[in-house]
């Protein structure tokens, strides 16, 4: 994961350490290589721009470069700021004080929604939970099926009437989990190749119709920028609550992870790392920076 940009930084830092007393040169050299090694991993220019600028303007000061370990001190102060350009803390699920919690998935076709709603709900289940997953992705019927199928494999019931409306099926599916005590309803809705209307719509539609507690959006890290712009627009158009980073396994560049929460304001609340139902973890922006920076 982020090997380039891991190797990259690294080898900075090396030579920061190594330096013993630091000059207002070296930092500027330093964190131009920062710039360059991050903005290979394609993280937002923008994004770039400031977290350089925020780095440049703590380290440049003579209590770090006076210190007896200036080369370290710099290399905290990015450490700080990127786990603040991720969020800082790690971001937890809105639960309702009445259940049933609603958790609304959305985002584009082939980003992992079905099997995050999967993972999630397995996730849940072993905190004690007891998550019924809804099945309003009705314009694919294999995505129906999928969902049945991992709903079986970890054992979490599935609610789906068909082809109905999505809005039909969502409310009914509340209606389901009230009688049965379910406590966390998970919506799979159905994604496209792009955004478009018809798609926000619905969105829309479930949204007032439900009133989810949270709506993630489900996008895939390997797309990098792209995962970033979705994430913009579906916020600029519904409103989301956090974003599951799916894919993080096979994202080599990091940029999607970096850029999210400063581009959108959207926390990044979990991260996929596989394709097993275990695989999904809740995103810790500090261990993400300590896996970034060694
Ligand atoms: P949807 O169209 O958004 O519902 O996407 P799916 O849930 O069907 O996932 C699309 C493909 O991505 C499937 O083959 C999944 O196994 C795969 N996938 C989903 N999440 C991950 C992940 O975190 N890591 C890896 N390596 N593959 C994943």
């Amino acid at each position: 994961m982020f090997q380039g940009l891991s190797e990259k930084l690294q080898e900075t830092f090396k030579r920061l350490r190594g330096k013993g007393k630091l000059t207002e040169d070296d930092v500027n050299e330093a964190m131009r290589e920062v710039r360059m090694a991050l903005l290979e991993a394609d993280v937002n220019f923008k994004v770039v721009k400031d977290f350089v600028a925020k780095v440049k303007e703590r380290a440049i000061g003579s209590e770090v470069l006076e210190s007896l370990s200036p080369g370290q001190q710099v290399i905290k102060i990015v450490n700080e700021e990127m786990v603040a350009l991720m969020g800082g803390v790690s971001s937890k699920i809105n639960i309702s004080s009445k259940p049933p919690t609603v958790i609304l998935l959305a985002g584009l076709q082939g980003a992992g929604k079905t099997t995050h709603g999967a993972k999630l709900a397995n996730m849940l289940k072993k905190q004690g939970k007891h998550p019924l997953l809804v099945a309003c992705d009705i314009y694919r019927p294999a995505a129906i099926k999928q969902l049945q199928v991992l709903g079986e494999q970890i054992k979490v019931p599935v609610f789906s009437l068909g082809t109905e409306k999505p809005v039909k099926i969502a409310q009914e599916s509340i209606r389901q989990a009230n009688s049965q005590g379910q406590d966390v309803v998970i919506i799979d809705t159905a994604g496209r190749l792009h955004i478009n209307e018809e798609l926000m719509g619905e969105l829309r539609d479930i949204k007032s119709a439900v009133k989810p507690q949270e709506i993630l959006l489900v996008v895939d890290a390997m797309t990098g920028q792209d995962a970033v712009n979705v994430a913009e627009s579906f916020h600029r158009e519904l409103g989301i609550d956090g974003v599951i980073l799916t894919k993080l396994d096979g994202d080599t560049r990091g940029g999607a992870a970096l850029s999210v929460k400063a581009v959108t304001g959207c926390p990044i609340k979990f991260a996929g790392i596989g394709e097993k139902m275990d695989a999904i973890e809740p995103f810790y922006p500090e261990r993400m920076a300590s896996r970034i920076l060694g």
